[in-house]
């Protein structure tokens, strides 16, 4: 489990800061992959990312709204198959 951050993430890096074990990364300019991810295999879940997000757009990965669904996939794929797979 782990926590996701959901298509709304306008990229202010808030939750970047607010990170204790730096799971969270974006990329500059990359339409395919435009907002903050987490990744699910570093993140420890203490919800600090959550609690300083200035557009609720973090949730603990069972609390993910369903229209946000496929948001836990894309902050997975981001590290695995994305550009945080060169980041990590
Ligand atoms: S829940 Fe904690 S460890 Fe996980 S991404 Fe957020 S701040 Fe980092
Ligand atoms: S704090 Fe929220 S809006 Fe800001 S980068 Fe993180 S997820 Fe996106």
């Amino acid at each position: 489990m782990a926590y996701v951050i959901v298509s709304t993430c306008e990229n202010c890096g808030e939750c970047v800061d607010a990170c204790p074990t730096e799971s969270i990364y974006n990329t500059k300019n990359n339409a395919a992959w435009p907002t903050h991810y987490i990744n699910p295999d570093t993140c420890i879940d203490c919800g600090a990312c959550a609690a300083v997000c200035p557009t609720e757009s973090i949730y603990y990965e069972d609390d993910v709204p369903v229209e946000h669904e496929a948001d836990i996939e894309k902050n997975e794929a981001f590290y695995v198959e994305g550009p945080g797979a060169d980041l990590i």
